[in-house]
């Protein structure tokens, strides 16, 4: 007698599921990835109930043919890389093929697109079952809308972890913040239960792009920030750094791009400190919006699932960089000469 059995595509997919949808903001996080990837220049987002009950992404980009709709939310399925090749230097946000699958094994998903070569719109559905997907004619202008409602509506277990509505939205808040400061190019609205929280137009100058930065980090950020683009053997960095008035209290400001993905790393915060130390007071948080771009074949990303780590090939190299760029910045600074007057 076998004891050892495949597992359904289902179970499969709600396994997978546990790594990269953790809550309603991992939904939102990688969808919008997607209509990114897809070359979306405008991002429309809808949330209710703090995403608990319906969350909905309307992007114009390249869209999705009818037979490829059955496929994206098939697991291990992806536009986006065919090889081992193109994993060592990928230079999408998505790569795994698991996402719309994973999300779909735990929702009730809809998933409307539209391609310029099709010059007509069509929807496929899932609703947490296995993948049998019937795509039906409907009407979408190019790009696509991902609707996704119920989120653990047939996994009780997970639906037990979710927070309160605010919490659950303050954390798709902060989604679309690193979002949107990602892509300065790319236009972004928010609505929660209808209520507009974010209305950003895609910023072409430095003025434009300064005022985005502003409007996500707060206007007393961006008068105490510097603005910094250094570059040197391959490596560049750019962005806004908070002189040593502007502190915090938390690690809340803290916006780490590696090619344009945000990420939290021990290696760019041990950096980042290490040039900080001598400025600001012990326990303060140092704010900062910075972008590290660099050749992608030198930084693994595929490290974790929700992919907010990376491995650098050569991690002194970047440490060393990172620091020595900032602090030389940060020279002329004086400490904090009197008690932060931020929070
Ligand atoms: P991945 O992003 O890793 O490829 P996903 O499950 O997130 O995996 O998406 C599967 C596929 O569906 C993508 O490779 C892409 O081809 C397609 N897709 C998903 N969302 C969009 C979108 N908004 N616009 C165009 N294509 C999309
Ligand atoms: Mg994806």
């Amino acid at each position: 007698m076998n004891l050892i059995k495949l597992l359904s595509p289902r179970l499969a997919n709600q396994i997978a599921a546990g790594e990269v949808v953790e809550r309603p903001a991992s939904v939102v996080k990688e969808v919008l990835e997607n209509s990114l990837d897809a070359g979306a220049t405008k991002l429309d987002i809808d949330v209710d109930n703090g995403g608990i009950k319906r969350i909905r992404v309307r992007d114009n980009g390249c869209g999705i043919g009818k037979d490829d709709l059955p496929l994206a939310l098939s697991r291990h399925a992806t536009s986006k890389i065919y090889d081992l090749d193109d994993l060592e230097a990928v230079a999408t946000l998505g790569f795994r093929g698991e996402a719309l699958a994973s999300i779909s094994s735990v929702a009730r998903l809809a998933l409307t697109s539209n391609t310029q070569a099709s010059g007509q719109g069509w929807q496929a559905c899932a609703e947490g079952r296995d993948m049998e997907t019937e795509v039906a004619p409907a009407a979408h202008p190019q790009g696509t809308t991902v609707e996704v409602r119920d989120l653990f509506f047939n996994t009780p277990a997970r639906r037990k972890f979710l927070r309160t509505e605010k919490t659950e939205f303050n954390r798709i808040d902060d989604v679309v913040k690193r979002i949107s400061l990602s892509r300065f190019d790319v236009g972004v609205t928010l609505n929660h239960n209808q209520r507009a929280i974010y209305n950003m137009r895609a910023a072409d100058s430095q003025a434009e792009r300064e005022r985005r930065v502003a409007q996500v980090c707060g206007p007393a950020f961006m008068q105490n920030a510097l603005h910094i683009d250094i570059e040197r053997a391959g490596l560049r960095l750019w962005g806004w750094v908070a002189l040593p008035a502007f502190s915090r209290s938390q690690a809340d400001l803290q916006y780490f791009y590696v090619n344009g993905r945000s990420i939290r790393d021990k290696l760019v915060t041990h950096a980042v400190r290490q040039a900080y130390q001598d400025i600001l007071y012990h326990g303060r948080h140092p704010a900062f919006v910075l972008y590290l771009e660099l050749d992608p074949a030198v930084v693994d990303v595929n490290v974790h699932p929700t992919k907010h780590e990376v491995r650098f090939r050569d991690g002194r190299l970047v440490h060393d960089f990172l620091f020595r760029s900032l602090h030389h910045a940060l020279a002329d600074v004086k400490p904090a000469d009197q008690m932060p007057s931020s929070q």
